[in-house]
């Protein structure tokens, strides 16, 4: 049987997504790096972050792929990299022979594996790689509403939910989705939270970013996310503070639909500590070039009321049983639509964003 996108890319959870990506890295005959987690899994099973490199070791040129920062969220994001994976040398005909496509598989794998976004220490790994020497960012609009975002009861009362209703309208829809989503670094129960030091997924992804891009010359990044936009449609958001070349090429490369978040034309806002602050430190000799894939799946209303509730479940772990699985099962409803007709247009995209992306490395800089 061909393999087929659609029924065999996509997995039900963390176990069945990692052994599906390592038969496909056997059965391509190569090499897997894989980071063990310190933890492990619901059933027991070993929670890691694996590796692939599909190419030169001294390569020129690196097309990284990134799926899982946000646990749940690599559904989509190890879906897509086992369809890239299958697809073989037919993928690899689109680059230069000096060109190699590395894929990190779940970067928080316990978040995938639990089906939270955040990881074990109930970081949000995107909001993490701050610079942990300087003060860290103050956030007085989430703590002013962090009691009305996750109260003592759930589901919330109806006293609740106005009162959160009102706040928010009075800051207006930018700055209230800023309040809540920007990133904190004070509430370490609470949503969107930073941390305090880089958390295990982030020392792993340095090290990673380190050893297979510390010494190319030039760089693109396609990070895999779901959550946010229409359902099934893949917002392009130009991920670097460089708005200068950086955006130009990434446009080039992905077209002039490319959003930013620092000019309000995205569907997420600047937030602090992204993944791809790690560029800077691990590879600065690279001209980089990257973008969030980011996957729309429920309203976002919804989407915010299954991360409260899940954060409400991380701090009320006593919750009852059938509440609790259905705050789980609410919060991968949030990030990951099991259809067809979604996973036909997650992997299209994806597809069409990696072929995209080879082609610009062969381009000029
Ligand atoms: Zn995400």
């Amino acid at each position: 049987m061909p393999f087929d996108p659609i029924a065999d890319a996509f997995s039900p959870d963390h176990a069945s997504a990692r052994q599906r990506w390592l038969a496909l890295v056997a059965a391509r005959g190569l090499a897997v790096e894989s980071h063990p987690h310190p933890l492990r899994g619901p059933a027991g099973e070993v929670l890691a972050v694996d590796v692939v490199r599909d190419g030169p070791a001294d390569a020129a040129k690196v097309l990284l792929t990134t799926s899982g920062v946000h646990g749940v969220e690599g559904h989509a994001g190890c879906g897509i990299q086992a369809g890239l994976l299958a697809l073989g040398a037919s993928l690899r005909e689109a680059a230069d022979a000096d060109t190699a496509i590395v894929h990190v598989h779940a970067v928080n794998p316990h978040g995938f594996a639990f089906t939270r976004r955040v990881t074990h220490e109930n970081v949000d790994l995107n909001r993490n790689f701050v610079d942990f020497g300087q003060p860290l960012p103050e956030h007085p609009d989430y703590a002013a509403i962090e009691s009305l975002l996750l109260p003592p009861t759930w589901p919330p009362t109806p006293d609740n939910e106005a009162a959160l209703a009102a706040r928010l309208d009075a800051m207006g829809p930018r700055r209230a989705q800023m309040a809540v989503t920007r990133g904190q670094h004070t509430r370490p129960m609470g949503l969107y939270y930073g941390g305090r030091e880089p958390t295990w997924s982030h020392r792993v992804f340095r090290e990673v970013l380190r050893r297979h891009a510390g010494t190319c010359r030039r760089l693109a990044w396609i990070d895999l996310h779901t959550g946010l936009g229409p359902a099934g449609v893949g917002e392009r958001i130009f991920a670097s503070h460089d708005a200068g070349a950086a955006l130009a090429r990434a446009r080039r490369w992905w077209g002039e639909g490319v959003t930013s978040v620092h000019t309000g034309t995205s569907t997420s806002i600047p937030m602090t500590g992204p993944i791809q602050q790690a560029v800077d430190g691990e590879c600065p000799q690279a001209e980089y070039t990257g973008i969030c894939l980011e996957f729309g799946t429920v309203p976002l209303p919804q989407m915010m009321a299954a991360l409260r509730a899940d954060h409400w479940l991380h701090a009320h772990p006593e919750a009852d049983a059938a509440l609790a699985r259905q705050i789980r099962r609410d919060l991968r409803d949030a990030f990951y639509t099991d259809t067809d007709a979604w996973k036909r247009q997650v992997w299209a995209q994806g597809l069409d964003a990696t072929r995209q992306a080879l082609h610009g490395l062969r381009q000029p800089g």
